[in-house]
């Protein structure tokens, strides 16, 4: 999932941005003030900063070049200011763009998918959406096969893996053993190979479970099979 963060103090223009993000299917978070905003941005993960200049507490110029000491992530101005000065001084500061209110929401999607996707090639940073999987705490990336609780990294065997993300790619869905099975193991199940299922499953539940007996992630559906929770 990519992560944006809004600094605007004008909430009926940050919830505007945000529902066009979210549409977009971006992950996005509002500072409402310089101060926080400053803090969440150098302190959190975010690929990419929509920065108003006129912020109570810290205003934009100082948000602007104290990311930038730090990060090298997109900023995108978005300002009443409509003087070509201000756009010279922030791009001069390191801010990426610079856009004048009123703006349309989907202009701001635009250029923040090519600020994106500018950033990515620059640094050879290939990470989309589809290649992490986020839910709750849980993030598993794709590309390096590592599965994180709450940040912390926890193991899991190949098969464990591919079961977990098989369930949270397709969450809400009830899985029968025989089908994850087919699915996971590429083969007919016979035997007792069902139970290496429900083996598997308690393995992972041990590892991302906080409470196997109230499962937060994969449910069990009774005489059914599995289900991953969203
Ligand atoms: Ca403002």
């Amino acid at each position: 999932m990519i992560r944006l963060l809004i600094v605007e103090d004008e909430l009926a223009i940050a919830e505007l941005e945000k529902d066009y993000l979210e549409m977009n299917n971006y992950q996005v978070d509002v500072a409402l003030n310089g101060k926080d905003g400053l803090k969440m941005a150098v302190e959190g993960e975010y690929d990419l900063v929509i920065l108003d200049l006129m912020l109570p507490e810290v205003d934009g110029q100082t948000v602007c070049r104290e990311i930038r000491k730090v990060k090298d992530i997109p900023i995108i101005v978005v300002s009443a200011r409509k003087e070509d000065w201000d756009k010279v001084q922030m791009l001069g500061i390191g801010a990426d763009d610079y856009m004048t209110k009123p703006f349309s929401p989907s202009e701001l999607v635009a250029r923040v998918k090519a600020h994106l996707s500018r950033y990515n090639r620059l640094v050879g940073n290939f990470k989309t959406e589809n290649e992490i999987v986020e839910i709750r705490g849980l993030k598993i990336d794709k590309v390096a096969r590592r599965v994180f609780l709450d940040s912390v990294e926890k193991t899991f065997t190949s098969k464990e893996y591919e079961l977990l993300l098989f369930l949270a790619e397709n969450p809400n869905r009830v899985f029968g053993k025989e089908e994850l099975f087919k699915e996971i193991w590429k083969a007919e199940p016979a035997g007792t190979d069902i139970a290496t299922v429900t083996v598997h499953i308690k393995k992972i539940r041990e590892k991302v479970e906080k409470d196997s007996s109230h499962p937060l992630y994969i449910e069990t559906i009774w005489g059914v099979g599995y289900r991953f929770k969203m």
